[in-house]
């Protein structure tokens, strides 16, 4: 498997990076080569793999066969453990300053395999207005082995003095078919599933494979479905939006608990316990501080997770008016929810194509607010009360 068999329907990105990839090794300090510069940002929809871009770029710069797949380099690369690649996220809502600092320290070492030291930042959109200044700096006078690859959802979300230093990579939504073909040849996922997994994850990856694979995360998708068919009573929209998040929460626990053990454990473990109390009672003492700020650090990790999660729920509840929309236009375009056609038709029967763009309108304002920091459950009752007036004009 090749490095860039990361990436699923990606193929013009593909070419560009293997072209820097292979000028980089027959350049090594890039000077001379156009293929090749020292700051990237590859923009892409969530879910469209622009960490995984990031990483089969970074496996290319550092593997001697341009990204094998299969060598030491390639292997500790994708397992996020190369010395010479560093894959930031921020642990929080955003990125700190101090935190940034001392990635620009970091990035000026000088990489310990030779070649290039690559720093891969995920989630580029949410440096802070300082740390993106202090970012610039770095990326203005990069050291000669030092690469920056920036991930954002759009060249939008990077400030123009950053942007107009970067070469922006654009990767597209890939289709459902691409998305399909991987789930079965990678994930032995069958073949009807993988089509609905594909179609309803609507071009994410991640969450094609995970619908694919996990019952749970199928069942707490049913949960916001359920929302334009509810009773029409106040008392069981609110149920419905304390459902919802308590569904996104679950959804939330699934990606972070195990992460959070296993953090805890190996914090224990250095400072010279067993790693299997779970109470702070049964810490060692001098441990109690860096275990506080473990907890904290995980539970704004939590936090995030929630809100990404009920932002998927919400695109999956447009996906939803979507095609009600589709059956009251006649627009010939496949629906998302296939297999749901008997809601679609009872709520495309009893609202009007304006209707359903208000209430398109309505899921969209609940992301926005949920974006603006609104409380998610406040977001949430606002929504299910949004939709349900629309019921009754
Ligand atoms: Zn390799």
């Amino acid at each position: 498997m090749s490095a860039w068999d990361l990436l699923i329907g990606q193929s013009g990105v593909v070419a560009e990076l293997d072209r820097a990839a292979s000028a980089a090794h027959t350049d090594p300090g890039g000077r001379h080569s156009g293929a090749m510069t020292h700051a990237w940002l590859v923009t892409g929809p969530p879910g469209s793999g622009r960490s995984n871009a990031a990483i089969a770029f970074a496996m290319a710069l550092m593997c001697p066969e341009g990204g094998c797949g299969e060598c030491v380099d390639c292997r500790s690369v994708a397992r996020r453990s190369h010395v010479d690649v560093e894959i930031i996220r921020p642990e929080g809502l955003s990125y700190r300053t101090g935190e940034t600092r001392e990635l620009v320290r970091r990035a000026s070492i000088a990489p310990a395999r030779g070649g290039w030291h690559v720093m891969i930042i995920e989630d580029a959109d949410r440096l802070t207005e300082s740390a993106n200044n202090v970012l610039l700096k770095a990326i203005e006078e990069p050291p000669p082995h030092t690469v920056w690859v920036l991930c954002a959802p759009s060249t939008e979300d990077v400030l123009p003095t950053i942007r107009s230093r970067c070469r922006v990579v654009r990767l597209r939504t890939p289709d459902a078919a691409a998305v399909t073909a991987a789930l079965i040849e990678r994930d032995e996922v069958d073949p009807a599933m993988a089509a609905f997994a594909a179609r309803a994850a609507q071009g994410h990856i991640g969450r094609a494979r995970a619908l694919a694979t996990d019952e749970g995360a199928r069942i707490r998708r049913q949960e916001i479905l359920r929302i334009p068919t509810q009773s029409e009573d106040l008392a069981s929209c609110f149920a419905a939006a304390a459902n919802v998040l308590e569904a996104a929460t679950e959804d939330a626990k699934s990606q972070t608990d195990p992460q959070d053990e296993k953090e805890r454990s190996n914090l224990l473990r250095a400072y010279g316990e067993g790693g299997e109390g779970k109470g702070i009672s049964r810490t060692p003492r001098g441990a109690k501080g860096a275990v506080k700020e473990l907890e904290d650090r995980q539970t704004s990790r939590r936090t995030r997770t929630v809100r990404d999660s009920l932002d998927r729920a919400l695109i999956d509840l447009l996906s939803f008016y979507r095609d009600v929309l589709v059956m009251q236009t006649g627009a010939e375009v496949g629906l998302v929810n296939d297999e749901m056609r008997t809601q679609l038709v009872q709520v495309a029967s009893r609202s009007t194509p304006e209707s359903t763009r208000r209430r398109i309108d309505v899921v969209s304002d609940a992301r926005l607010a949920l974006h603006a920091n609104v409380a998610p459950l406040l977001a949430l009752e606002a929504l299910v009360v949004g939709l349900r007036s629309e019921q009754r004009s």
